[in-house]
C-alpha cells in the first residue's frame, strides 16, 4: 500500500459505512441525504458517495453541477440534490444529468423548464428551498410560496421537496434553531394549504441531525458527520457517545507520509524560514514530505502542532512549508527515513484529530478536512 508515495490520506470507507448506516438508524424513517460536495469534504467523492449508499443514505447532495457530473460519469445513480440554484446556463446539463436542482427564484423556475422542454425529457423533481433566517441562498417564506405554485404549474417541472438550511445547529443551547423550525414548519403548512405538500421536507444538517430530533422531518442532509467528525466541540460535548470516536461517528480520514529525511541539529540553530526558534537542546530533526499544499495549515509551525512517530507526539521544529514540514525528535535517535508519520489519525494509543488542528489554528474542522489538496493521494482501505 502506498509504495513509493510520501504522503496520502488514508481513507476508510468502512468507518463511511458504519457512520452512514449509525446516521440511518438514528434518524429513521426519515432518510439520509450523504453530503459529498467539495470532493467529499477531502474524502474523495465517487468512493464516499459509493459507501455512504451502502451504509443506507438514500440521496446524495453536492454544491456544483460539476460535482453532480462527476458522480453520473462514475455510475453512481439515484437523488442527487444540488443545494444551491444551478446557473442558468448549466440547466441543461442538471437535464442531461438528471440531478435535482435547488430553486428559490423565477428565473431559475424558467430556466429549468425550458432546459427539459429544449431536451424532451421527462419533468424534472426539483426541490424548493426557502430562507427562515440564515440569509445566504433561498426564497423568504412569501417568495417560496410563489416558487412552489410556479413549479406546481409548469407540467416540465414536479415539485420534489421543500427545504431550508439552518446556522446555529452546532450551538446546541442556541434558541434561534427553534426560531427556524418554527418559521420552515409555518411554511409548510402553507403549501399543504394550497394542496401541494411537499413530498420531502427536509432542514437538518449533521449537527442539526444529531441535536434537534424534531427538526428531522422527511431527510437530514449530513456532510461533516459522515465523515465521522463532530459539527461542533459543543456538540461533541453534549453528545459524547455519538460523535466519540470508538463509540460512534468513526473518523474516516487520516493524514499520513513517511520521514524522508533525518539530521541532528546543535543546541541554538533553529531550522526552517524564519529561523524562528533556536533548538534549546540538540535535537534529531525529521524532515516530512508534505506542507500547507498538502493541506497543513502554516500556522501549525508557529502555534504548537504535532504529529505522531514511533506512537509519539513530536512538535513541530519550524515554519511549516509549501512541500515540508521539519519535527523536533529530541533524543530520540531511533527514527529513521520512511518511518510513517502520522499527521492526523491514530498511530498506537495516540491520536491527532481535525478538532485538534484546528482549534489550535483558529479554524474549524470542515476547513482542515477541505483543505487536503488534489496533491495528496487517496488511499481506500
Ligand atoms: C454543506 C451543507 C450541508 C452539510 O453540512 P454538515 O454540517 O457538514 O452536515 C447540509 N446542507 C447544506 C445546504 C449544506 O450546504
Amino acid at each position: 500500500m502506498a509504495a513509493g508515495r510520501r504522503a496520502w490520506a488514508e481513507v476508510d470507507l468502512g468507518a463511511i459505512r458504519h457512520n452512514a448506516s449509525l446516521l440511518s438508524d438514528l434518524v429513521a424513517p426519515a432518510r439520509l441525504c450523504a453530503v459529498v460536495k467539495a470532493s467529499g469534504y477531502g474524502h474523495g467523492s465517487v468512493a464516499v458517495a459509493r459507501a455512504a449508499l451502502e451504509g443506507g443514505a438514500s440521496w446524495l447532495a453536492v454544491a456544483l453541477v460539476e460535482e453532480g457530473a462527476v458522480l453520473r460519469r462514475h455510475d453512481i445513480e439515484g437523488p442527487v440534490l444540488l443545494l444551491s440554484e444551478p446557473p442558468v446556463d448549466a440547466m441543461d446539463d442538471v437535464v442531461a444529468l438528471r440531478l435535482t436542482p435547488t430553486l428559490y427564484t423565477e428565473q431559475g423556475v424558467e430556466a429549468a423548464a425550458k432546459a427539459v422542454a429544449s431536451a424532451g425529457a421527462p419533468p424534472l423533481s426539483v426541490h424548493v428551498k426557502v430562507d427562515t433566517g440564515m440569509h445566504r441562498v433561498g426564497a423568504s417564506p412569501d417568495g417560496a410560496l410563489a416558487v412552489v405554485q410556479a413549479v406546481a404549474g409548469l407540467p416540465e417541472l414536479t415539485f420534489g421537496g421543500l427545504w431550508t438550511h439552518f446556522a446555529v445547529a452546532d450551538e446546541p443551547d442556541h434558541p434561534f434553531t427553534g426560531e427556524q423550525c418554527d418559521r420552515f414548519e409555518a411554511v409548510i403548512e402553507r403549501v399543504v394549504a394550497m394542496g401541494l405538500r411537499p413530498p420531502l421536507a427536509h432542514a437538518c444538517n449533521s449537527a442539526g441531525a444529531l441535536a434537534s430530533p424534531a427538526a428531522r422531518h422527511d431527510m437530514v442532509r449530513c456532510g461533516i458527520a459522515l465523515y465521522g467528525v463532530a459539527p461542533s466541540p459543543a456538540l461533541a460535548a453534549v453528545q459524547p457517545a455519538l460523535v466519540q470516536d470508538g463509540h460512534g461517528l468513526r473518523p474516516a480520514l487520516s493524514l499520513r507520509a513517511k520521514v524522508s529525511y533525518v539530521r541532528r541539529v546543535a543546541a541554538g540553530e533553529a531550522v526552517s524560514y524564519g529561523l524562528r526558534r533556536p533548538l534549546e537542546r540538540a535535537a534529531t530533526v525529521a524532515t516530512v514530505p508534505v506542507g500547507y499544499a498538502d493541506g497543513v495549515p502554516w500556522r501549525l509551525g508557529v502555534c504548537g502542532g504535532e504529529v505522531l512517530i514511533g506512537g509519539r507526539r513530536r512538535p513541530l521544529a519550524g515554519s511549516v512549508t509549501m512541500d515540508q514540514i521539519l519535527v523536533d525528535c529530541g533524543d530520540d535517535d531511533g527514527v529513521v527515513p520512511g518511518d510513517e508519520v502520522v499527521l492526523l489519525g491514530r498511530q498506537g494509543d495516540e491520536q491527532i484529530t481535525a478538532w485538534d488542528w484546528a482549534t489550535l489554528v483558529g479554524t474549524i474542522a470542515y476547513e482542515v478536512l477541505c483543505g487536503i489538496g488534489p496533491r495528496v493521494p487517496k488511499v481506500y482501505v
